[in-house]
């Protein structure tokens, strides 16, 4: 463990030098939010000063750089993480409590930054970590948005959307490093001209872009290596100050170039409706690449010379999902027109070093880009992609049976548009899915055709998360109980969680399992209090869904469940409820009509059920707005069954199934993406697994033999029930009726059968908490869930990375 202070003596009194340097007062009179700034700022100069040291090393050693390209990085808060990392977090809160101030308090004061939507850009972040904690050398490329995804309000039951400002405060982890700045081109023309008896292109008359790094240090467990984590910001080249315009009182015209510059970097697009086609989000996209790749031939040239060839030795581009998928004619690009290479000889090695892991296999979420728009920012770029496409059609054998269909499918230019999926996997030497399902998908389904030309390039890489971020962290007293047991290496190596099970039948160590979740749910009640003013009983099970919404995952099938719950309960008070707060937390896409009004359905719902004396005893109906990293960390903690109820065969993965299991819910989840996995892992017995399947579903779409209407008419009297209180005023108090929801299952035939899977749901709901007065059994399958969970750890998703695609 390499302990970035010694002692508590030597951390206070630089503790204390750092509060007067960054504010001007004693420790005592600084705000909070100074005490956090100082913290951070002295947590942050002692990881650079690791980070120095480590690139040093992997110089040294001749190690492979790996660089993850991903225009999401959703980091969360820092300062804990980093404490843990270093091993100084008990010390420091000790030395802080000596001077009178709570630690907690103090990390509240950080911001989260929302440089992401959900779990692509979290998994990211969960990447940096392990890589780090594996040693190494991996750094993150991706964006820094002045304003991240938008902070969600609740009015009326609906969700209002706020910006988020992060860097209203400053930011103490980063470092501008305007020395490292590259200049961006768009638009233009190209050129081509002689040299030495070979044409070159260059692309003339563009309008440049200041490319800005900034770098966040990205601590390892034990605290041997930093890595960091560049995201570039958007500025002009050079500053055009108009000062007549000024003069003349025109302070926007007068400053119009930087605001346009700075439109690039200034959000971060939902990533789930319609915003596909955005000039600006192309430009995102080829900033980070662009800026991405320059910086990291700079470094590789400064440690093996202009050796190229050498590249694939010693370099790793991952993209993350298609927004990086122009690493690959960016490459080509620089290495032809500016490093001179022949096409063949780049090929070759852009080849080697990309590699591209696939998130989606939902059709709509495919990114596309029309040619005409692409072409116009990003000539030279879009000359490159179609001679990779002109060749990849001369690559086909037409002797071949089926030639046409296999072209149709591959091809990268069709109808209009590039297909930035078939791009990535032309480019790349491996492509992968996130889970086992999901990667078989791939395989038989979505690219099947490439699968046929080229199955070596496909493989799984089943998603991991920070165990010590959303288990170590996250959850203290579950942690303490847990190293008690067993000892602390698990932080190191989370397969030793397995050890847990040598408990399953000690009813003492039960009982403090079940006393922590119990602390848990309190501390979320106090949050859930304060933030909302509901009050939740710690008392009652906790059944939490928290993710994105979408029509996919089903939170609509998750509320219609406690719509039917409560009608029979008013029907029959005698109709035994096993007391529930129904937890819900997720933010919809702004554009999104059908998640937003599942989101205003669930806050009718809860407006009526938490105000009916009927029920009250047995069910409250709970909404946690704006989630984010920061209360996903207490919410997870609290929860003890885990709502994974996609529609079998659309959630690639899912991440915070794990996180939820490594805390110790169960999982009430379809066999989808890596529930499966996680049921297979834990035992069937200790999860509670419904609905139909993957293949099931396939079936039933391609027989055509489902029908929405004969489901309903089928159950009347419970699901019909629900579907007519959606038109019926019951729900309407807060806000009106939902009749546009109706209408999208009716009309349009249930696409994420809902209605299918409704009844096996409740009834594996119901199962499921009737057998929750037995409180050693519920706690032994949550141990048991805990000690299969390390399998799930990214550290084992990293070390598979590195082995098998990186050879880093
Ligand atoms: C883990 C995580 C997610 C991903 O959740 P899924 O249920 O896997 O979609 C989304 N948001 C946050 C803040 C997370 O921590």
């Amino acid at each position: 463990m390499n302990k970035i202070f010694d002692n508590k003596q030597e951390f206070t009194e630089l503790y204390r030098d750092a509060v007067m340097s960054i504010s001007g007062k004693s420790v005592e009179a600084a705000s909070d939010l100074d005490r956090f700034n100082a913290l951070a700022k002295l947590v942050a100069e002692k990881a650079r000063t690791v980070a120095t040291k480590s690139d040093a090393r992997a110089t040294a050693e001749g190690k492979k750089r790996v660089y993850y390209f991903s225009i999401e990085f959703l980091i969360g808060r820092l300062l804990d993480n980093y404490l843990l990392n270093f091993g100084v977090r008990d010390m420091v809160a000790e030395a802080l409590d000596d001077m009178g101030f709570d630690l907690s308090v103090i990390e509240n004061q950080e911001p989260d930054p929302a440089l992401g939507n959900g779990g692509l850009g979290r998994l990211a972040a969960c990447f940096l970590d392990s890589m780090a904690a594996e040693g190494i050398a991996g750094y993150g490329n991706g964006m820094r948005y002045r304003y991240g995804l938008f902070k969600q309000e609740i009015v009326n039951g609906s969700q209002v959307e706020a910006t988020d400002e992060w860097l209203t405060h400053g930011y103490p982890w980063e470092v501008r490093r305007q020395d490292k700045a590259v200049t961006i081109k768009f638009g233009g023309h190209v050129e081509g001209f002689e040299e030495n008896g070979r044409t070159f292109y260059r692309t003339v008359d563009t309008q440049d872009i200041l490319a800005v790094p900034y770098d966040i240090p990205v601590v390892g467990y034990a605290g041997e290596t930093v890595n960091k984590l560049r995201v570039w910001a958007a500025e002009p080249v050079e500053e055009h100050f108009d000062l007549e315009a000024f003069n003349r009182g025109d302070y926007a015209l007068a400053d119009a170039e930087r605001a346009e510059a700075e439109a690039i970097s200034a959000i971060l697009y939902p990533n789930d409706a319609g915003e596909h086609g955005r000039l600006l989000r192309l430009k995102q996209e080829y900033l980070f690449v662009s800026a991405g790749i320059y910086s990291l031939l700079d470094t590789f040239e400064k440690e093996h010379g202009a050796n190229w060839e050498l590249l694939p030795q010693f370099v790793a581009i991952h993209t993350n999902d298609t927004h990086p998928a122009m690493c690959g004619p960016e490459l080509m690009r620089i290495l032809i027109d500016e490093k001179k290479l022949e096409w063949d000889d780049a090929w070759n090695i852009v080849t080697q070093v990309v590699s591209y892991t696939n998130h989606t296999i939902l059709p709509e979420a495919l990114e596309k880009w029309p040619i005409g728009t692409f072409s116009k920012l990003l000539p030279r770029v879009y000359q490159i992609i179609d001679e990779i496409s002109r060749r990849w059609h001369e690559s086909f054998d037409t002797t071949q049976e089926g030639w046409q269909e296999r072209l149709r499918q591959t091809a990268i230019l069709w109808d209009g548009e590039i297909r930035m999926a078939n791009l990535s996997v032309i480019c790349s030497h491996s492509v992968n899915g996130v889970a086992k399902i999901h990667s078989d998908i791939i395989k038989n389904i979505v690219l099947k055709d490439f699968y046929a030309l080229t199955p070596e390039k496909f493989n799984n890489k089943t998603n991991g998360i920070s165990h010590r971020r959303f288990f170590a962290e996250a959850n203290p007293t579950y942690a303490k109980l847990v190293t008690e047991a067993i000892g602390d290496g698990w932080l190191k190596d989370a397969f030793e969680l397995e050890k847990l099970k040598e408990f399953q039948n000690d009813t003492e160590f039960l009982k403090a399992v079940g006393a922590s979740k119990r602390a848990n749910k309190e501390r979320l009640a106090a949050y859930v209090k304060a933030e909302t003013g509901l009050v939740i009983d710690p008392n009652t099970v906790f059944d939490v869904q928290v993710k994105r919404f979408h029509a996919y995952k089903r939170q609509l099938m998750n509320i219609m469940k406690v719509m039917d719950i409560y009608n029979r309960r008013i029907a029959d008070p005698n109709f035994h409820v096993t007391p529930t707060t129904f937890i819900f937390s997720g933010k919809a896409a702004s554009s999104y009509t059908f998640a937003k009004e599942t989101i205003r359905l669930i806050n009718s719902v809860a407006d009526v059920i938490n105000n009916d004396p009927r029920v009250n005893e047995v069910m409250k109906v709970c909404f946690i707005p704006n989630f984010r990293v920061s209360n996903a960390q207490l919410i997870y903690p609290a929860a003890e069954i885990s709502e994974q109820i996609s529609t079998a065969g659309k959630e690639a993965s899912g991440t915070s199934n794990m996180k939820l299991m490594m805390n110790g819910a169960i999982t009430l989840g379809t066999l989808d993406g890596a529930n499966i996995e996680i049921a297979d892992l834990a035992g069937r017995e200790n999860e509670a697994i419904f609905g139909l399947t993957a293949p099931e579903v396939e079936q039933l779409w391609a027989s055509n033999s489902y029908f929405a209407w004969d489901t309903l008419n089928g159950d009347r009297e419970r699901l019909g029930r629900v579907m007519d209180e959606l038109k019926d005023n019951t729900f309407a108090g807060l806000s009106g009726n939902f009749e546009s929801i109706y209408n999208e299952l009716m009309n349009n035939n249930d696409p994420d059968l809902v209605m299918a899977d409704f009844r096996s749901y409740v009834d594996a709901w119901e199962k499921l908490t009737g057998s929750y007065g037995d409180q050693e059994t519920w706690n032994r399958k949550a141990l048991l869930n805990t000690a299969s969970s390390g399998w799930f750890s990214s550290d084992r998703t990293i070390r598979e990375y590195r082995d098998e695609i990186w050879h880093a």
